[in-house]
């Protein structure tokens, strides 16, 4: 197994057994619906935006392992950056995640782990579905759901 793979399978195992920012946020200013119908995957997203940055995130939803841990992963390292840095990200993630980059940049950190996903074509959605749901928080003005299809 690669580092890669490794990383992915402890990162993974890590979030889906112990979701960070689990739970609603009470007065989030953003609440976006996603839902993957391929695998199942349902979240909700609660955001707090302020001043520009996301003050504060939370999720709730049920899902596969890899939808959970990524929501967790993404609401870690979201938290306290600017909207404009969020989207940055988004578009990293999304670059890994269908190939458009090969590696990791450096900065991804632990969520270079999501690249291991590529291996499992039919699990791509279920990574970037809170990553979606994100950018239309963060972009979106009506909160309209967010849907992989
Ligand atoms: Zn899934």
């Amino acid at each position: 197994m690669d580092e890669l793979q490794e990383l992915y399978r402890e990162v993974i195992l890590d979030h889906n057994r112990k979701p960070r920012n689990f739970g609603e946020l009470p007065g989030a200013n953003h609440v976006i619906d996603a839902v993957n119908p391929l695998c199942g995957d349902k979240l909700t997203l609660y955001v707090n935006v302020a001043d520009g940055r996301v003050e504060d995130i939370r999720f709730k939803g049920t899902g596969c392992a890899i939808s959970v841990a990524s929501s967790s992963l993404m609401t870690e390292r979201v938290k306290g950056q600017t909207v404009g840095e969020s989207l940055a990200l988004f578009e990293k993630v999304h670059d890994l995640l269908t190939g458009a980059v090969e590696e990791p940049p450096e900065d991804l950190d632990k969520l270079a782990a999501l690249a291991g996903v590529r291996e499992y074509p039919t699990r791509v959605k279920c990574a970037s579905l809170a990553w979606h749901a994100l950018k239309a928080a963060v972009t979106e003005h009506d909160d309209a759901p967010v849907t992989t299809e």
